[in-house]
């Protein structure tokens, strides 16, 4: 039996839940659209890249769906929106390797001229964006310095096709620095985990 007094707080219960509902979805409006406000702050003081540089990041990314990188094609195909020069918090805050900067979870991917010179050919652009998918799913400079250079045979960017390339050299020295472990096994040649084993010893 429900009496009067029982259908009163029912009804009370009711109203203190709609005003806590209604409070909570102006806070989550707020949320969403300070959010909003804070990434098109970022897009309107940077600019996109130059339209010829265009072809370069689809070709990179073209390279990443032939080896096999779903995943991250995908998320540099879909999400990201690409910029050429520094927005004003990566003026701030930017500590990244001179070729990209990624803005997680933002996906704002800004390429520098480096990414454009610096690098050989499609598949060491491809490399490149490697680094900055693994940033877009969250990744550290650890994960995605290791990450990229355990999966370099598969991309086909290694010591014998791209050994000698000043991208080759400067990214295997920053990797042996953010991530020492890929480079901690003395059976493998240069203590490299990723190398055959050492023969004739
Ligand atoms: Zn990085």
């Amino acid at each position: 039996m429900i009496n009067r007094r029982d259908c009163r707080r029912g009804s009370d219960k009711k109203a203190v839940l709609r005003v806590i509902i209604g409070q909570l979805a102006n806070h989550l409006t707020a949320a969403v659209l300070a959010v909003v406000a804070f990434y098109l702050s970022l897009i309107t003081t940077s600019l996109p890249p130059a339209p010829q540089d265009r072809p370069k990041i689809d070709a990179a990314i073209a390279v990443l769906e032939q080896k096999g990188f779903d995943q991250e094609a995908f998320l540099l195909k879909r999400t990201v929106t690409y910029r050429s020069t520094d927005h004003w918090l990566n003026s701030l805050i930017r500590d990244e390797n001179a070729y990209a900067s990624t803005n997680f979870p933002f996906q704002i991917i800004t390429l520098y001229s480096d990414f454009y010179t610096k690098t050989v050919d499609d598949t060491e652009r491809a490399m490149v964006l490697l680094h900055e998918a693994r940033h877009l799913m969250g990744e550290n400079e650890n994960e995605a310095y290791a990450y990229v250079w355990r999966n370099r045979h598969k991309l086909g960017w290694t010591i014998a096709t791209h050994g000698t390339t000043p991208s080759y050299i400067s990214i295997e020295q920053i990797t042996r620095d953010m991530a020492p472990e890929v480079f901690n096994c003395p059976g493998r040649l240069w203590m490299d985990c990723t190398e055959k084993p050492k023969t004739g010893e």
